[in-house]
């Protein structure tokens, strides 16, 4: 067994719980990549009732899973598992790989971070995790002052966690410093007092000195990563270090709210590829200085001669993370009863939807409080599309 877990024997329980482990671990890792706990728990519980072996979950379908995953976000994740536990079923007998490296190049959505928790957790294969918590404890313990976000310092932390890890009981050790650094190592109020560390936190030390008067403790000439680890200003709070944050993008987007006087809602589905993949959303266009939203409705809906728009100042923000969408929401009546076929770059993905399925049929965080901005406007109209038209026909397309 090597101890940087690329050469893995595994635990010796049966096979059966530890690929049901294995399954368990991967579900819960996934969701809990960019999501707290406490919103976790409810849909693990929910996924695992639905479908409680990677078996089950091979006879899935994407907008099975696609609805499951609605409003926790990063929706790629949940197709991954899908993808994973097909590939597992279809080319890899039903077995999850055993080892760390099998784990990383055979599942699709497997990162360094999950496949070291499956391994460790399920398999007990020696090798550390590197989460945002760990990462905490790591820089504090050691002092270090350089930013995390960088490949040197990342490949040391993987280094530093793997020679750490406990060889008879890898699992439990990289569970118990992630809850220490969920629970006790906190990012503003580490509580060292009550730490088990914190005899060799190398911040605990050093501003315990400071505190008392006495010099603080010599850095380490050689080291790249702390070399300005004795500097007491750094407070523990400070750490880790990250490289400066540039700002993220913001993109307007007109984003058209399309009924039939039946109150047949018109929807597109993503792209499989990119942000939001296959989810369904509100036909959006780009808000630029040239694009009308009569235009967009006119490549949309090529044989509706006349749409009649309704500018409102509703705007949506919706964060994601790495860019701002900036959703300014119309509101546009065909003029007729019937649904209207779309242009054929569209009409594939696109279906009308009567409104009271619409909330069930968009998944995404972003569309659902467009939905919800939408249903306001309609109560404060009275109802109509119609009624509105005739009370704001002449308001201004408002601007980015
Ligand atoms: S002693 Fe304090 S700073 Fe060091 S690991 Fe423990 S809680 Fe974190």
């Amino acid at each position: 067994m090597s101890k940087g877990g690329n050469d893995i024997a595994c635990g010796k329980s049966k096979l059966e719980d530890r690929q049901q482990r294995a399954y368990a671990v991967w579900v819960s890792e996934i969701m809990l990549q960019q999501t707290q706990v406490k919103t976790v728990i409810d849909y693990y519980t929910r996924w695992m009732a639905k479908w409680p072996t990677l078996k089950d979950l091979a006879q899935a379908t994407p907008d099975d899973v696609q609805q499951m995953w609605a409003g926790l976000g990063y929706y790629s994740r949940g197709r991954r598992l899908l993808q994973g536990a097909k590939h597992v079923e279809e080319k890899l007998n039903g077995r999850i790989p055993e080892t760390y490296k099998g784990l990383l190049s055979e599942l699709p959505g497997v990162g360094p971070y999950t496949a070291a928790a499956i391994a460790s957790i399920a398999f007990g294969c020696v090798k550390g995790v590197v989460d945002g918590n760990v990462l905490r404890v790591l820089a504090r313990l050691r002092r270090i002052t350089q930013p995390i976000d960088t490949t040197p310092v990342q490949k040391a932390m993987q280094a530093l966690s793997d020679a750490l890890v406990d060889p008879s009981r890898p699992g439990d050790f990289n569970q118990a410093v992630m809850e220490l650094g969920a629970t006790t190592c906190t990012p503003k109020a580490p509580n060292c007092t009550a730490c088990p560390l914190a005899s060799l936190c190398q911040s605990h030390r050093l501003h315990a000195r400071a505190a008392t008067g006495k010099t603080a403790v010599a850095s380490d000439p050689t080291c790249n990563l702390c070399s300005s680890h004795a500097i007491a200003d750094i407070a523990t709070t400070d750490l880790p270090r990250k490289k400066p944050k540039k700002q993220s993008p913001v993109i307007d987007l007109w984003c058209l709210h399309i009924r039939t006087q039946r109150d047949k809602v018109l929807l597109l589905r993503n792209p499989d590829t990119g942000l939001l993949a296959s989810s369904w959303t509100f036909p959006c266009v780009a808000h630029t200085e040239h694009a009308t939203p009569h235009a967009a409705v006119g490549t949309l809906l090529p044989s509706v001669k006349k749409a009649d728009v309704v500018h409102t100042n509703h705007v949506v923000e919706h964060v994601f993370s790495h860019r701002k969408h900036r959703y300014h929401v119309l509101h546009v009546s065909c003029g007729g009863d019937d649904e209207v076929r779309c242009s054929d770059d569209h009409n594939d993905r696109s279906q009308w939807v009567h409104k009271t399925r619409v909330a069930a049929t968009l998944t995404t965080t972003n569309m659902k409080k467009v939905w919800e901005k939408v249903k306001a406007w309609r109560k404060k109209q009275g109802g109509g599309i119609v009624a509105a038209l005739k009370r704001a026909s002449s308001t201004p397309a408002p601007r980015p």
